[in-house]
């Protein structure tokens, strides 16, 4: 086997791809990590020492998750909470993991949970599930995708079969056709137990389009045909959903708005009126909410949840009512996609973070992981909207900028 100065200067000179390191290394995957990020220091000039201090597996990381790799990239982790979840699968008092670089989330949702807490916790509620891929066929006539559809839904059954033959944790709860001109897109929906699912039903998916087109004539442009709509602003999304989507509420008492918050339930309700509905309306915005993004984002990084993602996550529409005595505060998430099992959820600070909720691997029964975690993201988001709105009611938050953000 070659030194690491030769296979080096293998790679400097362009006789060796950056990929193809491993191999020359025999497989030793951090030889190979290192190898690589020495071609990067010399090629750019820079010294990458923070790249290359990491603890994860590379062996695995390298099996399933990166390819090329140099290093780990470090990102700050706060917690907030804890944050009391009254739904059906996270039932108690959660902490609530976030990777940030934006100073003052934490300390936000923080605050969030306080309110939360003071006022007996949020309730979560799943109210619909399905990841969910759409496939484009091209027809040779609009007659021709008719046939082919009807075809489609007279033969459910078969095509369930084959699409559940693919995966132990796969269910095909549905297909729903579209037809644009000869264009036809079929959106898959399935249930995927703890996984989130896109690799699954993107496998499933494959499958089942090529008994599609050797029965119908159809011919498979591309497996992913943009109706999924998977990591794209959509309302097809807001309106379907994908994933899991959630509702979560509490209800604020004038007190704790008060004394927590340090407003009125009168100038948050103008905010929720004015900022998400109609500021939302006006731009033609598909987030009718203050910060989902945000929250959505920090949890994701912590837990290794796909962060392209945060697209579906930030979809949604925040509600305020004034109700005796207090305000009726309220989250609706149509597309969180979300797992405890595969992706990135295996990665040992990933794992670590997932095990604090106690939302680590596969659910007993199955799939009650990855929906307990969805009931906690999804209080935790109440918790930011929460606290947000009220800094805007209260002309806070350029001034916890200032303080914890500069
Ligand atoms: P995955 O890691 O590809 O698959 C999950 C695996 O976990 C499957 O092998 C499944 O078994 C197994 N599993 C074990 N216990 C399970 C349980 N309790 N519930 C469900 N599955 C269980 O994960 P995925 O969620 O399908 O895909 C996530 C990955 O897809 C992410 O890395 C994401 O970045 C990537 N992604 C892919 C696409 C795409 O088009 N392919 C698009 C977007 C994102 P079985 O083998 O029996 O199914």
């Amino acid at each position: 086997m070659k030194s690491d100065e030769e296979i080096l200067e293998a790679v400097l000179r362009g006789e060796l791809k950056m990929h193809e390191i491993e191999r020359a290394v025999g497989g030793d995957v951090l030889r190979a990590v290192e190898l690589r990020r020495a071609f990067v220091e010399k090629k750019t000039g820079t010294h990458l020492k923070h790249i290359g201090h990491f603890s994860l597996n590379a062996e695995r990381a390298m099996r399933a998750n990166i390819e090329n790799m140099i290093g780990a990239t470090q990102v700050p982790l706060g917690v907030a909470g804890p944050l009391r979840v009254k739904g059906r699968f996270a039932s108690g008092e959660f902490f609530i993991p976030l990777a940030t670089t934006e100073g003052a989330l934490v300390a936000s949702v923080n605050r969030g949970c306080t309110a939360i807490n003071r006022s007996g916790g949020a309730s979560a509620f799943i109210v619909a599930e399905g990841m969910t891929r759409a496939p484009v066929f091209r027809a040779n006539s609009v007659e021709h995708a008719i046939n082919a559809i009807n075809f489609i839904r007279e033969n459910e059954e078969k095509l369930r079969e084959i699409a559940e033959s693919t995966s132990r944790h796969l269910k095909l709860k549905e297909i729903q056709p579209f037809l644009v001109g000869r264009n036809v897109f079929l959106r898959f929906v399935c249930e995927t137990g703890d996984a989130m699912g896109m690799n699954m039903v993107t496998i499933a998916t494959d499958e089942v389009s090529s008994f599609i087109e050797e029965k119908t004539g159809l011919k498979l442009v591309a497996v992913s045909g943009n109706v999924c709509t998977d990591k794209k602003p959509s309302a097809l999304n807001f309106i379907l959903g994908r994933g899991k989507t959630v509702v979560a509420e509490v209800v604020l008492s004038e007190e704790v708005i008060e004394d927590v918050l340090k407003t009125t339930k009168e100038a948050m309700f103008e905010v929720v009126m004015r900022k998400c509905l109609v500021g939302s309306a006006f731009a033609s915005s598909l987030g009718f909410n203050a910060h989902f993004a945000n929250i959505i984002a920090a949890i994701f990084i912590a837990t290794g949840q796909d962060a392209a993602h945060v697209v579906e996550g930030s979809l949604g529409v925040t509600t305020a009512e004034i109700v005796d005595g207090g305000l009726h505060f309220a989250v609706t998430l149509p597309s969180l996609c979300v797992g405890t099992v595969g992706g990135g959820t295996p990665l040992e600070t990933q794992q670590e973070a997932l095990k604090m909720m106690g939302v680590a691997g596969g659910g007993t029964p199955e799939g009650s992981n990855a929906r307990k975690f969805a009931e906690i993201v999804a209080c935790a988001v109440l918790a930011g909207e929460i606290s947000l709105t009220a800094a805007l009611a209260a002309r806070h938050l350029t001034q916890a900028h200032i303080r914890l953000n500069r």
